[in-house]
């Protein structure tokens, strides 16, 4: 069977999977999916309508209505009913809504479809928690990105006081991490996990340009093995 054109790179928050899924694509030419933004939009806007983060009608109709649009301008990443929400995603307690929307199945079946018609047109680089495992088993190539949870937390900081958040401490984060990454990791419905063949990355005492210079090397020979043309 030949395999799909996507390099699927999963990994907990703040493991540099994103900086790294980013860079990656730019130096392949390949066009970069964000899940993660998915999964904020979605709880952004449940919140803001007031929907409960439950299964349930309420939450049925809210994903019926949905118009969600991904790659919408070099500065509009995400839209969801005429709404740029590029920005807002980022806020710390989006964060936190958005583990708890993503555990609700209706959600995962309608971000499934939406990421796979994503990607049907163009090879690409799609990060998430699942990606090589349920949304792209048959992905050409796979990668598991992770680093120590105080260097998650501290990359995770940064970020927010980059985007203007000053009040968050590093305590506060490290725990919002290890709360983020166990419900992640146990829940019933697409958990982070490493797939059987995804090849794993700490990225704790790695640059970024070592990274992606081991990495476009190997997506370029997984490319020939699985005869894509990158
Ligand atoms: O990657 P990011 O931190 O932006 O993701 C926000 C949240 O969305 C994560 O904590 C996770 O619970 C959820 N998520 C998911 N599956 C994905 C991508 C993100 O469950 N493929």
């Amino acid at each position: 069977m030949s395999k799909d054109k996507v390099i699927a790179i999963d990994g907990p928050s703040g493991s540099g999977k994103s900086t790294v899924a980013k860079e990656l694509a730019k130096a392949l030419g390949l066009l970069y999916i964000d899940t993660g933004a998915m999964f904020r939009s979605m709880a952004y806007m449940a919140d803001k309508k007031g929907i409960p983060m439950t299964s349930g009608s309420e939450m049925n109709s809210f994903l019926e209505t949905l118009n969600m649009e991904y790659g919408v301008s070099s500065d509009c990443l995400i839209r969801i009913d005429g709404e740029d929400l590029t920005q807002k995603i980022r806020e710390h307690h989006v964060s936190k809504l958005a583990s708890i929307i993503s555990q609700i199945p209706e959600v995962r079946t309608y971000l499934l479809d939406f990421q796979r018609n994503l990607a049907k047109e163009v090879l690409c680089v799609m990060e998430g928690r699942d990606i090589g495992t349920v949304v792209f088993p048959n992905a050409f190539c796979k990668l598991f990105i992770t680093a120590s949870v105080e260097t998650r937390a501290q990359r995770r900081l940064d970020q927010l006081k980059s985007n203007g958040d000053q009040n968050v401490t590093l305590e506060q984060v490290i725990k919002d991490v290890q709360k983020r990454d166990e419900s992640d990791i146990n829940r019933e419905v697409a958990p982070l996990k490493q797939a059987e063949d995804a090849t794993y990355l700490d990225t704790t005492d790695l640059t970024l340009p070592e990274i992606i210079e081991q990495l476009s090397q190997y997506v370029r020979d997984r490319a020939k093995d699985a005869g894509i043309s990158l």
